[in-house]
């Protein structure tokens, strides 16, 4: 037989309604044996997230300010899906340990990670499968990093003495103190991934609110087509680039294993959703996959004749970033003059500091800056083997009266990047997408 790990995100385990789908969609396929669940989010737009509930119940205790009122709310909402569903499960003894573990200043990550750790145990109650607590097999280093392979190692043994089991998403431990620890907000799609990889699973099916990415964000361009199949490659892109469905980390463990990710709808389970595959299992007949962007950016541009000639001129300008702890994104280049493109909250209100640190450190003729500056990533495995892309491109821009600031193909051949002032974001955004959807 083979083996399914499927991760439910926070509005799936919402309420008793959507956990009973949740059932529904395992019961249908035999296969789909390690679930990973993350806490309770929100049933409606004003609705809590436990995740949230559960960090204010820890600041209200670091402040003395009475916590226990709000701790019962997140304790009504685990109720009220035991009463609803019916499930036999002691949690009464569960929030007597968390409370006086809060009260006796435990840490934020514990603290935290009881709303995965609760959901977890419900759900394992009304499928019928084991727990499994991750507090012990996925590992972090005392700085809180993840140990892939240690993590790896503990998952697939523990993996071994379950044939179903339900496991929290969001949290392990630390390797030497046995602590609890937190992923990064969104984490339980690592887990996810970290347990399709140990389980050595066919396929990650990814269970959210979504039928799976769509080609453009439909905020800015009408009912956009979805994506069925995407590679790890793309998605890296579009995702780098704000086109967020899947926690960035998630990729990595099942990319390794070159197992499949499928991004599913809780509430529409008969759609096909979208597919992430490695690159060569990847065929596919179309030249665009997704559109994403995001501003606002700054670019600077040094100029200085000869500037071809000087080596290192470009070390030193990386120079003054890494001294001033600024990343940056692209540097298109020219022969006398290269542009550095940088996240304008990564400048704050150190720009003139930049400046004048490439000034002193470069001596270059000029260097004029742009700001609000909009990037575009236009993303496709068949835009490399395909010709005439550029021109589809900017053809579609100047019809529409826009102006082109930077235009450079990403070195995975897999992107055309875009610059555009954030005013014409939207627009651009719109006309590339119609200019493919030919
Ligand atoms: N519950 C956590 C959050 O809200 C983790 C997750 O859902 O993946 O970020």
């Amino acid at each position: 037989m083979g083996i399914k790990t499927l991760k439910f995100g926070g509005s799936s385990v919402a309420d008793g309604i959507q956990l009973n789908k949740i059932r529904n969609i395992i019961s249908a396929d035999p296969e789909r044996r390690y679930i990973v669940v993350s806490a309770p989010g929100k049933r409606f737009e004003k609705d809590n997230k436990i995740t949230d509930l559960l960090f204010l119940c820890k600041a209200q205790a670091d402040h003395n300010i009475p916590w226990e009122q709000l701790f019962q709310v997140v304790a009504d909402r685990y109720l009220g899906i035991k009463r609803t569903l019916d499930i036999d499960v002691d949690l009464k003894s569960r929030f007597e340990e968390i409370k006086s573990n809060l009260a006796a200043g435990c840490s934020q990550d514990y603290i935290v990670s009881r709303g995965e750790y609760l959901s977890a145990i419900l759900v394992a109650a009304y499928l019928g499968f084991d727990f499994v607590d991750t507090q012990n097999l996925i590992l972090f280093d005392n700085k809180g990093r993840l140990l892939p392979e240690e993590t790896n190692e503990a998952l697939s043994e523990e993996l071994k003495k379950h044939e179903r089991a339900v496991f929290p998403g969001f949290y392990g431990g630390y390797r030497d103190s046995g602590e609890i620890c937190l992923l990064s907000r969104g984490g339980s799609d690592v887990t996810g991934s970290l347990v399709a990889r140990a389980a050595g699973a066919d396929i990650y099916e990814n269970w959210t609110d979504v039928s799976g990415l769509l080609m453009a964000d439909p905020r800015i361009v009408k009912n956009p087509k979805p994506i069925e199949h995407i590679s790890y490659m793309e998605l890296r892109e579009l995702s780098y680039m704000g086109a967020g469905v899947l926690h960035e980390e998630a990729v990595f463990p099942c990319r390794k294993a070159n197992i499949p990710i499928n991004i599913r709808n809780t509430n529409a389970p008969e759609d096909p959703g979208t597919i992430i595959t490695t690159e060569s299992t990847y065929d596919s007949e179309k030249v665009l996959s997704g559109i994403a962007g995001k501003h606002p950016f700054t670019v600077i541009t040094l100029h200085k004749s000869m500037m071809n000639n000087e080596i290192g001129f470009v070390r030193r300008a990386l120079g003054v970033l890494e001294d001033l702890r600024i990343s940056f994104d692209h540097i298109p280049t020219g022969i006398d003059s290269f542009s550095l493109v940088i996240e304008s909250s990564e400048l704050e209100d150190q720009i003139d500091e930049v400046l004048s640190a490439f000034e002193h450190r470069l001596h270059p003729d000029s260097i004029t800056v742009f700001e609000d500056i909009a990037l575009i990533a236009v993303v496709g495995m068949g835009l490399s083997r395909t010709v005439g892309v550029a021109s589809v491109i900017t053809t579609a821009l100047a019809d529409a009266g826009i102006n082109i600031r930077l235009l450079n193909q990403g070195a995975s051949e897999i992107n055309v990047i875009l610059g555009v002032e954030s005013k014409d974001f939207n627009r651009a955004i719109c006309a590339i997408y119609d200019a493919f959807d030919k």
